[in-house]
């Protein structure tokens, strides 16, 4: 396809744009309107599931089970999508406007066997490039793939955001839209801080933190494909009355086309990682590279790790990991608590990270001391600390967690 003749466009619709019919109808709406404001372009659709759909599903599977094989999870998980691209399609085709619906195999959204958290691979673009050029609008199931072995998969949840940015990439699209609930992306979450600012611009590294540590609005990975492979994109409104994309909403762009470099553009919050305290451990290197070497044998994520020293010799280790996980990292630590010589293990799991991003943190330093001076003030106490170069994150209990985003978001941003 040649698409400097025809540009295409990715528009990509969350699961509360399509949460009812009546939103179908409206995002089909929207679908007409952008068609008809720029006759040129080639409209791309992907839709995720109704917004609680994937959820029930899940709840479904639990309540049959008490551990779903991975790959019925997918068939299970990607019905939803398959629902609302059925009826996008067909209440476009009323409308007078060409549409199809399509799963992943049928638009080969090829993925790894890794089922629930499956990693694309490649698309085969031409199965989409014919449907648009023969005029209609191909209404792609957001979420999904198919593995080699001819197994659905699912991409991890939020994943449509994926399988828009990388359809975008294949297409060589002009834009990806990311129509959601919320106006773009904030600096922090706009349900949790009414102060929150809309931003216009967001660098790619600043977006790829900000959705790995808790800003839903964007799936990292979906960051990490626009940054690779230069997608223009833009989260906006499904709600705000505008058919003129582009105007309002959150452009995602290369830290060189930032106006300015503001110490920290996001807060951030998740409350998924639990913390696990091996207790009176004895103070020696050898220890310590036998409890990590143990945790790292049974492929468990650390994120944060601190030390706390205990009496002569002895010390508490702290470490943070996804929560799935702390079943297991439980049982390999408990595994080995006589080895160490260790007191025991506990695990905590009402605890929240919250964390400070800003590329101007590249260029400025003392952004720690403010941080740790702000949540004293509020009387937070801070259990263990990360940082990176755009970043820093800070474990606290959880029931600190709204207090801390919202004391670090006016100290930083106002
Ligand atoms: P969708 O169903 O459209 O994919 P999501 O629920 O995945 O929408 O993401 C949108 C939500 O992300 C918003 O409703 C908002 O509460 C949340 N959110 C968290 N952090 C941010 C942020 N920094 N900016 C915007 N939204 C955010
Ligand atoms: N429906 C899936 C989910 O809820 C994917 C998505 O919405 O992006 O996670
Ligand atoms: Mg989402």
């Amino acid at each position: 396809m040649n698409t400097s003749e025809s540009p295409v466009v990715v528009m990509k619709f969350g699961g509360t744009s399509v949460g009812d019919i009546s939103r179908i109808k409206r995002v089909a709406d929207l679908v007409a309107a952008f068609r008809q404001s720029d006759p040129g372009v080639r409209i791309v659709v992907v839709l995720s599931a109704m917004a609680g759909e994937t959820n029930r599903l899940v709840r479904l599977a639990k309540e049959c089970v008490d551990r779903p094989q991975p790959r019925e999870m997918d068939v299970l998980l990607a019905t939803g999508e398959q629902v609302t691209i059925a009826l996008l399609a067909m209440r476009l085709c009323e409308m007078g406007i060409s549409a199809k619906s399509l799963l992943a195999p049928q638009v080969r959204i090829s993925t790894d066997a890794r089922h629930t958290n499956a990693q694309i691979e490649s698309i085969d673009s031409r199965v989409i490039e014919d449907i648009v050029a023969a005029g209609a609008i191909p209404i792609v199931a957001g979420f999904q793939g198919i593995s080699e072995e001819g197994d659905i998969t699912t991409l991890g949840r939020g994943g449509s955001d994926i399988t828009a940015v990388a359809l975008a990439a294949a297409l060589r699209a002009r834009t990806c839209y990311i129509y959601t609930d919320v106006p773009g992306v904030f600096s922090t979450d706009p349900r949790l801080d009414p102060n929150a600012r809309l931003l216009e611009r967001v660098s790619h590294e600043e977006m790829l933190e900000m959705a790995s540590l808790g800003a839903k609005v964007l799936h990292p990975r979906s960051v990490y494909f626009a940054m690779r492979y230069a997608v223009p994109l833009v989260v906006l409104s499904t709600f705000a009355g505008a058919c003129s994309p582009g105007i309002n909403g959150t452009w995602i762009v290369r830290e060189e086309e930032l106006m300015e470099k503001p110490l920290v553009t996001g807060v951030t919050h998740r409350f998924d990682e639990a913390q696990l305290t091996v207790e009176g451990m004895p103070d020696d290197i050898e220890s310590m590279s036998k409890l990590f070497d143990a945790l790292a044998e049974r492929d468990v994520y650390i994120d944060m790790i601190s030390q706390e020293g205990v009496g002569s010799h002895l010390v508490n280790v702290s470490v943070t990991v996804p929560d799935e996980q702390s079943g297991l990292a439980l049982e390999t630590i408990r595994g080995i608590v006589p080895t160490l010589k260790a007191n025991g293990v506990t695990v905590e799991r009402d605890i929240a990270k919250v964390s400070v991003v800003g590329v101007g943190m590249r260029y400025h330093t003392g952004v720690a001391a403010r941080a740790f001076r702000c949540l004293a003030r509020e009387g937070i106490s801070v259990q263990m600390v990360n940082t990176s170069e755009i970043k820093m994150s800070v474990l606290v209990t959880r029931k600190y967690c709204e207090a801390a985003v919202r004391a670090l978001h006016a100290e930083f941003i106002g």
